[in-house]
């Protein structure tokens, strides 16, 4: 009897010891990482601003997507793709996803698609689609474009499946100060200008995977500000492309990988000038490197993934009469969207007072890591709020234009104030009307359910 209980107290005793192991020894993890070029071959017409005057056919440096796979200890697949792209949409994304799934078996929630929001990249199909006055020679070439973009955006996908290979993690956080809320209160309104007064979220989340040599393979790297600081007609990642660039000339053999955080309402700046644009990379890139020369937490555990879609509300909608108005506006934008409302009223009867598939995904990421990734252009409300509500313990990364990016996603409060995060952009993105003021605590209120899901007691 003595023995037993010696025993099984010795046992439980050893259990909880922790093993001392260095990040390049962590057992059980193994990645893989593939890239494709998707630098448009012919002249197109950019995303990301209404006021084009033509087509881009040079280029700062190529675009590109890029995949990381990781098969966690318990033999469980996960992928993220970032990209150096304005916004997806939904129709991509779940196309890509079936593919993926039917060519390898990946479930949804472990698919996790991002984008830089780059402003210098190609316009895609069913995103934004409503804000470009694009020639019709210019618009023949973007369905075959979007085609080829999935095919790249598969292929990456199921290459870094098919190169797992014996890695270890680790993760820390940097701090880059060049995003400044743009959001600035004035008599007349809120205007898009600096508010140095204003939210923002300056941490930098870091992931670094390295092989069994112990040779860094990828970076992936988050930071919550509008990747805009050029307006030009040319191909580039603007400052996170800079700073991959950086990054991967550092750590040779290295892929770096960035998405956007909760961005909506912070702006680079100031910008609009090359120089500018390489130095906030310079920064960005200097902020991975002195976070990777610091403290770093091997990840340890599994990655638990759980992906849900709710509905957002909407506020009140136009009226027929309204939609017949818009559709004599001067506005090219507010003209193609009346178009689409009333072709949605003449087939449906009438329209719908919500969005519904707002994807909300949860990965936790060992025992050290919990990744929230939100659909749209959020604005850093969201991210402060969760930071302080979720529970405390794990690392809070927050990626936002993730998996489907069909609107801004103002919080109670910019919904209020109003403005173009709040308002108008509403009309770009082709929805009927502003989001309702319940949009902020559907949100929060389904992360706090997936990340319970996610959550193993
Ligand atoms: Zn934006």
């Amino acid at each position: 009897m003595r023995l037993s209980c010696l025993l099984t107290l010795s046992l439980c005793h050893l259990a909880t010891l922790p093993i001392p192991l260095s990040a390049a020894d962590a057992p059980g993890w193994k990645a893989g990482v593939a890239v494709r070029v998707i630098t448009p071959s012919e002249p197109m017409w950019m995303a990301g601003y209404a006021g084009r005057k033509g087509p881009a056919s040079t280029k700062e440096h190529d675009l590109t997507v890029k995949a990381l796979a990781l098969q966690d200890p318990t033999g469980a697949k996960s992928v993220i793709l970032t990209s150096d792209l304005v916004g997806v949409p939904r129709a991509l994304t779940e196309d890509i996803a079936a593919e993926v799934k039917k060519k390898t078996g990946l479930p949804r929630e472990r698919l996790m698609i991002t984008v830089s929001h780059t402003h210098c990249g190609p316009v895609i199909e069913d995103n934004l689609q409503d804000m470009y006055a694009i020639p019709e020679a210019e618009m023949k070439k973007v369905a075959p474009y979007t085609r080829k973009l999935r095919a790249w955006m598969v292929e990456a996908i199921v290459e870094a499946l098919g190169k797992l290979a014996p890695a270890s993690l680790d993760v820390g956080m940097g701090t880059a100060r060049f995003a400044v809320n743009r959001r600035k209160p004035t008599p007349k309104g809120v205007l898009n200008e600096a508010n140095p007064d204003g939210p923002v979220d300056h941490r930098v989340p870091i992931l670094r995977v390295r092989n069994a040599a112990g040779k860094v393979v990828a970076l992936v790297f988050g930071y919550a500000c509008h990747n805009t600081t050029m307006q030009y007609e040319r191909w580039s990642g603007d400052y996170a492309g800079f700073a991959m660039l950086d990054l991967e000339a550092r750590h040779k053999g290295a892929v770096a990988m960035f998405w956007s955080g909760c961005a909506g309402d912070i702006n680079p700046l100031p910008r609009s000038k090359i120089e500018l644009c390489k130095k906030y990379g310079k920064e960005l890139a200097g902020a991975v490197n002195d976070a990777l020369g610091a403290k770093m937490t091997p990840i340890e555990g599994d990655l638990v993934a759980k992906y849900r879609l709710v509905a957002i509300p909407l506020g009140t909608l136009p009226t027929k009469e309204a939609i017949t108005a818009d559709l004599k506006s001067g506005s090219h934008a507010v003209r193609k969207r009346a178009e689409k409302l009333k072709k949605t009223l003449d087939d449906k009867g009438k329209l719908d007072d919500h969005y519904r598939h707002y994807p909300i995904q949860v990965w936790q990421l060992g025992d050290q890591v919990t990744w929230v990734a939100l659909g749209g252009e959020v604005v850093v409300d969201y991210s402060l709020r969760l930071q302080k509500e979720l529970p405390k313990g794990r690392a809070l990364w927050i990626t936002a234009y993730a998996n489907d990016v069909m609107a801004y996603i103002p919080s109670k409060r910019v919904l209020a104030e109003g403005g173009y995060e709040g308002d108008s952009s509403q009309i770009y993105y082709g929805q009927p009307t502003k989001w309702a003021p319940g949009i902020e605590e559907t949100i929060i209120d389904g992360v706090k359910a997936t990340l319970k899901e996610a959550t193993r007691k």
